[in-house]
């Protein structure tokens, strides 16, 4: 009989941390904390397979779940001496969701479970005769339940503030405003009674079904309800953004109630065993609420406090909080209850020397009492990440190894991108602080509702998202903004945990800002803003600023220089950058890159007057040709040869001047880009686009040429059609330019070689470009070391003083099949997985956006193939062309200078394969060189040596 039911509680526990499988992420780990003797409310988790059955089953459960459930809950009856719907000492329930992967608030919960008419004056009898408390939980049960089970599991969808739980907010709301008061915690136990009252009106005339009073009815209700959630909307936009698989499915575990909300001896609360935002731990990091119930904090109903006393004077002197009135009105748990505090503050560290990670805790204190209600890992920013990583190798937690896989290399991005420029941000207009929810920079236009944020993001503006308070149903919209704005809510609230997972800058409870959404505009300070004005945030230190402000490069030094270098300690494979001008090699280099990879050469002929010497070229190049062929044909007919020669003067003059006329320009770039190396080897690529794509299309374009070149506008136009071709990426291109017209590769070289002599230390490799034939390279080549022999003689040297290499890039499948006979004649390869990938699977790169969005949704491919490298079939012509290659040339350099070289799964196939570096663009330089430690390191533990290359290349 399969086990559908694991207990926990008491000192021990059936499951176990490895189990999140099985238990789900919060099961396991109660478990856990179980197990190792921390204060956990007993209870039990029904598996993730119970949900994979109920959503197969179309909502029926297992045969014998009833009765391991019974079994299950019996056990937590005795343990708390405490029964189920008994109406003189009631035992309460929660009802908690949680998948293997943590989903904050994207699936439901519900609390309070067992609350029925003949339960409720036992509660308030056995809890200290405390009335208030009870009516409190079940005005809670009542809002939770009627919106969880009633309402979204039945499937009713009601307008946006149609909800059951607004109109029962809203009967709050008025009865607090009859009231005179302010906070829930206000209002008196008859309040909440009558409010009760008013509630299951409210449920009964809105939903049509009264409210159940039966306990069991409310458990199987939350229980279903969850299993449920799983499927819920805004949970499956979660999995999709998180890439998270839906048939995971949920387990739910169902715990004993212990009650935050009995009095000022009870508080409930969320910690961090470090910051989350900068991964420092001087003090104890969290924020709690008096007498109030787990989900209040995260609400941003009432304004959490602060848990150490430090961290409860940097909020103040934050928010211009005067320390006598944060003493008075926002203690720290240490100052309000601090045996609780100190209990608290051992259970983080052994939870620390325990898991050996930054553990995101929730707690809540019963009258006194201490009880631990969930740990996991803590969710973080990159910045805290890789500080997190590198002080726990540093106190021994850890150990270097570890540390270097611990920091998930995509999460780099976040700290490599700009900064708010200190002048300028000093200059800004400030106009008020929020929280630092999470760090960054971010400046933008402000839109105040979650689909605008997304409709005009995918516009291309830059947006920030203005909101009261976020919930999960923006998610999307917080993933479209640069940046998060809440007038609402802690450091723990919705907006501030779901941007730092998504790495965006985030101000969250700015207290001064009132937004409109009627009129979509916003007030701070008396200063009005609307819709589409710009904002600038900056995350890490919680100010808000009225328009834009200038940014710049991050730090690199600190822990992220010491993750860096431990990465390039452990890393076998090269890694180099993709640049086209010395800037962009400069950032690289500063970023690690040890080279250039990959250069490309056609950006350099737009800049400036270089297009219309191009196009002078590419106006007489076909001409050239032809008359060139008919000259050859002429053979010794000497009549016939003169008047080909004589035709073919002027054009030839003019094709001649054209290529006379790049060459210093070319030989100037290509100085800047070695200068710019230092010393460090650089791939350049031949010029590779169709031709007709340095022409103008349109028909001003056209008529400007046609002045600049003095030809009628007819002609142009006739060149461009020309010129057009039916499928140009399979046209003529790349090294069939330079077949026909070997001028081009010629003038290219030499400026190469040119600069490279002027250059010390300049290392070149020239690369010749969408090779299928080894034929089609060693035609280039010949036009290459002719180029080469002629600058040595005309400059009287008896050999270069640096070392040319000349390769190929390997895009065509056929060039991978055939890659032993090009090594015959590439001294590298560098793998174009563009359009290897494009051509290895069909895929046309510029009209598979169509389709392949259903190929990964239908799983016929994992993921997109020009994202993340094919493995199994672009990675397999890549894996081949490799040994191929080097069976012929075993010095043969190998690299890839696709997309995928700054992307981390493939970097790792990278290095399986035995390549020698990868290529990416200078940004990912980093993540690069992670990703590679990562994967080396993987593969050392695996005990699988690296399988041909034992020795690192540049
Ligand atoms: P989430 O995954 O959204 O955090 P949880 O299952 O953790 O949802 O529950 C929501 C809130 O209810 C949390 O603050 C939690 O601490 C509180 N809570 C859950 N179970 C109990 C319980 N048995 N007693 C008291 N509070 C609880
Ligand atoms: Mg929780
Ligand atoms: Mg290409």
């Amino acid at each position: 009989m399969a086990k559908y039911a694991y207990s926990f509680g008491g000192g021990t526990a059936e499951g176990r941390t490895g189990m999140k499988e099985l238990l789900g992420g919060k099961g396991a780990n109660l478990a856990e904390m179980a197990h190792i003797g921390l204060p956990v409310p007993p209870g039990f988790t029904i598996t993730t397979e119970v949900c994979i059955h109920f959503m197969r089953a179309g909502g029926k459960y297992p045969a014998d779940l009833t009765r391991q459930v019974r079994r299950a809950l019996a056990r937590v009856e005795t343990l708390m001496g405490r029964k189920f719907g008994d109406p003189r000492e009631p035992l309460l329930f929660s009802v908690r969701s949680g998948a293997r992967k943590s989903m904050p608030g994207m699936m439901e919960t519900v609390l309070n479970i067992g609350l029925t008419s003949k339960t409720i004056d036992g509660l308030a009898a056995s809890m200290g005769n405390n009335a208030r408390l009870a009516w409190d939980a079940y005005r809670r049960l009542i809002t939770m339940y009627s919106d969880v089970v009633m309402e979204k599991a039945a499937g009713l969808e009601p307008p946006e503030g149609k909800g059951i739980r607004s109109r029962l907010e809203h009967a709050m709301d008025a009865l607090k405003k009859k009231r005179r008061v302010k906070l829930d915690t206000q209002l008196t136990a008859d309040d909440l009674k009558t409010l009760c009252m008013t509630y299951r009106k409210l449920v009964k005339k809105v939903l049509r079904k009264p409210f159940p009073d039966d306990p069991m009815e409310q458990l199987w209700g939350g229980i279903g309800a969850v299993f449920q959630s799983w499927n819920g909307k805004r949970a499956v936009t979660y999995r999709n953004i998180e890439g998270i698989p839906h048939d995971w499915g949920t387990a739910v575990n169902v715990q004993a109630m212990v009650f935050g909300n009995s009095g000022n001896d009870s508080a409930t609360g969320v910690a961090f065993t470090r910051d989350p935002a900068t991964g420092e731990h001087q003090y104890f990091y969290g924020e709690y609420l008096l007498n109030a119930q787990g989900e209040d904090v995260v609400a941003g109903i009432r304004t959490p406090q602060e848990i150490s006393k430090q961290g409860s004077r940097d909020w103040a002197r934050n928010q211009n909080i005067a320390e006598k009135t944060r003493r008075e009105l926002y203690p720290s748990l240490e100052e309000t209850m601090p045996r609780v505090f100190r209990q608290l503050d051992g259970i983080r560290r052994k939870l620390e020397r325990h898991y050996r990670d930054m553990q995101d805790i929730e707690f809540t204190i019963e009258r006194g009492t201490l009880y631990m209600l969930q740990t996991r890992t803590g969710k973080r920013t990159a910045a805290a990440h890789v500080k997190i990583a590198v002080d726990m190798a540093e106190e021994g937690l850890i150990d270097e190894r570890e540390a270097v896989l611990r920091v998930p290399p995509g999460a780099l991005d976040q700290l490599l991108h700009p900064v708010f420029d200190a002048a300028s941000e000093k200059k800004a207009e400030l106009l008020t602080r929020g929280l630092p929810a999470s760090p960054g920079a971010a400046t933008g236009q402000v839109v105040f509702n979650a689909d605008a944020a997304e409709a005009w993001a995918s516009e291309g503006r830059t947006v920030i998202l203005a909101r009261i308070e976020t919930s999960p149903e923006d998610i999307g919209g917080m993933n479209a903004a640069r940046g998060i704005l809440t007038a609402r809510g802690g450091m723990t609230s919705h907006a501030a945990v779901v941007a730092r997972g998504m790495g965006k800058c985030c101000v969250a409870g700015a207290g001064e800002v009132v937004i409109d959404y009627a009129s979509h505009s916003m007030t701070v300070g008396g200063r009005k803003l609307k819709r589409g004005d710009w904002i600038s945030l900056n995350g890490s230190t919680g100010a808000l600023y009225a328009g834009r402000i200038a940014t710049h490069d991050p730090q690199l030094t600190g822990p992220f220089g010491t993750i860096m270098d431990l990465a390039d300690k452990y890393r076998r494979l090269g890694v180099r950058t993709n640049a086209d001008t010395p800037h962009d090699a400069e950032v690289a280099v500063r970023f690690g890159a040890e080279g250039i990879g990959l250069t490309r050469t056609e950006h350099m002929f737009f800049e400036g007057d270089r297009i219309i010497s191009f196009r002078r070229l590419i106006l007489v190049a076909e001409t050239v040709k032809t008359l060139r062929d008919e000259l050859k044909a002429a053979g010794d007919n000497p009549e016939a040869a003169k008047k080909v020669r004589k035709k073919l003067a002027a054009p030839l003059k003019q094709y001649n001047r054209a290529l006379a006329e790049l060459l210093p320009l070319q030989q100037k770039d290509f100085e800047g880009i070695f200068r710019a190396l230092k010393g460090r080897p650089c791939t350049i690529r031949l010029l590779d686009p169709p031709l007709h794509e340095f022409l103008p299309h349109d028909d001003a374009g056209q008529k400007e040429m046609s002045r600049q070149m003095d030809v009628p506008v007819k002609e142009i136009k006739a060149l461009v059609e020309k010129l057009h071709e039916f499928n140009p990426m399979l046209g003529h291109r790349g090294c069939r330019l330079g077949i026909t017209y070997p001028e081009v590769t010629a003038m290219q070289a030499r400026a190469i070689i040119q600069a490279a002599l002027k250059v010390k230390g300049a290392r070149p490799e020239i690369m010749v470009p969408l090779i299928g034939h080894v034929r089609e390279l060693s035609l280039q080549k010949d036009v290459i070391l002719e180029t080469i022999e002629d600058i040595r003689k005309k400059r009287r040297l008896k050999k270069l003083p640096f070392k040319v290499l000349i390769g190929t890039m390997i895009e065509i499948p056929r060039a991978a099949v055939t890659a032993d006979e090009v090594a015959e004649v590439a001294e590298f390869f560098s793998f174009g997985t563009n359009d290897l990938t494009q051509m290895g699977c069909g895929f046309s790169r510029d009209d598979a956006g169509k389709f392949l969005g259903d190929y990964v949704r239908l799983g016929i491919y994992e993921k997109d193939p020009f994202q993340v490298l094919d493995r199994g079939g672009v990675g397999k012509l890549v894996d081949m062309a490799t040994r191929l290659g080097r069976r012929t040339r075993p010095t043969l350099k190998v690299g890839i200078c696709g997309e995928h070289g700054g992307e981390p799964a493939s970097v790792e196939f990278c290095h399986m394969v035995g390549l020698d570096y990868v290529s990416c663009s200078p940004y990912r330089v980093p993540i690069a060189r992670l990703a590679a430690a990562q994967a080396a390191i993987r593969d050392k533990a695996a005990k699988k040596p690296a399988r041909r290359r034992p020795k690192r290349r540049k």
